[in-house]
């Protein structure tokens, strides 16, 4: 056994539809990806979208109940489609890019979006924001192989029962092939790197007890309770 101090930390893992666990390498995140959303957020829609990052072992699966963080009294949800990357590349050609998705599924970008709007303010990072603990649901990983690239199709999240999220994955200002050149011209992507690619307008608080379900139409769904 190698001489570590300790026991390194499992990846986290994110169940396959019809079996096997894609262990997360990790989570990039797109920004203002629908113009509706970049409208209600008041920004300029004229901006391009832009990355973050969450840690990879901030990713909750299986429907999990998450807890409320700390720091925070606005708390909101953002539904989003995951892109499951399975082939290693940098500086990937647009034409190549979608060669190196393995699946998708739907996930949950949770912000805290008081500590964000601080960070904006201050010109200061937005990792506190977005990358705490437990601030990923993803839904189970549904291979191309079983689904194809889902180019159209709504995606919505529901509150409670209630939708309050609705957009279309068309109205993506990048694409996925276009978010996977532009990414892999900053950093490497590898095997088990997931990336989130933004979400549609209509975001909004959640609190303690609320159940949130978002669905993604040919892809799947996330399930997750506030606790
Ligand atoms: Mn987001």
């Amino acid at each position: 056994m190698a001489d570590y101090l300790f026991e390194p930390h499992a990846p986290t893992s994110i169940p396959i539809a019809r079996g096997g666990l894609f262990a997360v390498r990790r989570v990039y995140c797109v920004g203002r990806n629908y113009a509706e959303h970049v409208r209600e957020m008041g920004n300029d829609e004229r901006d391009p979208p832009f990355f973050f990052s969450k840690p990879a072992d901030a990713v909750v699966v299986g429907g999990a109940s998450i807890d409320y963080p700390g720091q925070t009294s606005d708390l909101h949800h953002e539904i989003e489609l995951v892109v499951a990357i399975g082939k290693d590349g940098s500086d990937i050609a647009q034409a190549e890019a979608l060669s190196h998705v393995y699946g998708y599924a739907a996930g949950l970008d949770m912000t805290r979006r008081d500590l964000q709007a601080l960070a904006k303010k201050a010109g200061r990072p937005w990792d506190m924001a977005k990358g705490f603990d437990q601030s990923a649901p993803v839904g189970t990983i549904e291979p191309v192989s079983a689904i194809g690239h889902p180019h159209a199709g709504a995606i919505t999240l529901s509150v409670n029962g209630v939708e309050r999220q609705r957009g279309d994955l068309g109205e993506q200002i990048w694409s996925v092939a276009e978010t996977i050149a532009y990414l892999s011209g900053f950093v490497t992507l590898k095997a088990g790197d997931l990336i989130m690619t933004g979400t549609p307008a209509g975001v909004d608080a959640v609190v303690r007890g609320d159940v949130l379900e978002g669905t993604i139409a040919g892809v799947g769904s996330v399930r997750t309770t506030i606790i």
